[in-house]
């Protein structure tokens, strides 16, 4: 069953370490690949925040849910296609992955038709790897800039790190991006390395595995 007793006593260890108060990180109960039955036990034990890789999926779990639990908050924190703009937008509190121009548009037209505006964070490719979803770092500068002008309010930034390497300096390279375009949230951090996300300025981690068990 869900184990968050344990977790959220790691998370406020880690922010006892980080000098950093306990409301400042927000626990993202990754739900992806879970069954019904964990993802009511979740809510049972009081957790309201969840992320989500994929549209589709994340409809079957949460159409209903959301209908009974109006403080529901949900992370879209896989990537978007275009053609999946209109669900996104309309099942989502915040999207995480927002990462080129196409999206932007699709999102700013979106939301107005709906007049709807989720929170969206700007996912960046920190590792620059070639196979990553996510904006480059070079080209974050101008995809925030693009953001602007079209009227999508981008208040934090997200990262996955590259798997099996060290993740901290990739961290400390997000707090540096989010102080320096001064956006207030940071999503970074899962099951194996959320403590080092909290100690570099994580203010989202979300995790599926340490929580749930294996998928
Ligand atoms: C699956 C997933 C997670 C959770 O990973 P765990 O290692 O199971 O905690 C976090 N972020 C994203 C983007 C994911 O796809």
């Amino acid at each position: 069953m869900v184990d968050l007793v344990s977790i959220e006593r790691k998370i406020a260890d880690a922010c006892i370490v980080a000098g950093r108060p306990v409301f400042d990180v927000v626990l993202i109960a990754v739900s992806k690949n879970q069954s019904d039955e964990k993802i009511q036990n979740a809510l049972d034990t009081g957790l309201r925040v969840f992320g989500e890789n994929r549209v589709q999926e994340a409809l079957q779990h949460w159409k209903e849910h959301r209908l009974n639990f109006p403080d529901l908050e949900l992370h879209l924190i896989g990537p978007l296609q275009t053609n999946k703009v209109k669900e996104a937008v309309r099942l989502f509190d915040v999207i995480e992955t927002v990462d080129r121009p196409a999206l932007i548009d699709a999102l700013v037209q979106e939301c107005n038709k709906q007049n709807k505006f989720p929170k969206f964070f700007v996912q960046v490719n920190i590792g620059n790897e070639p196979q990553k979803s996510g904006v480059g770092l070079e080209d974050l500068d101008a995809l925030l800039d693009y953001a602007q002008r079209q009227g999508l309010d981008i208040s934090g930034l997200m990262c996955i790190p590259p798997v099996g390497q060290d993740p901290e300096p990739y961290f400390v390279k997000m707090k540096q991006l989010a102080l320096s375009y001064q956006l207030p949230h940071l999503s970074m951090g899962m099951s194996a390395d959320f403590d080092y996300a909290i100690l570099h300025g994580a203010t989202y981690v979300r995790i599926g595995t340490a929580l749930f068990g294996e998928r």
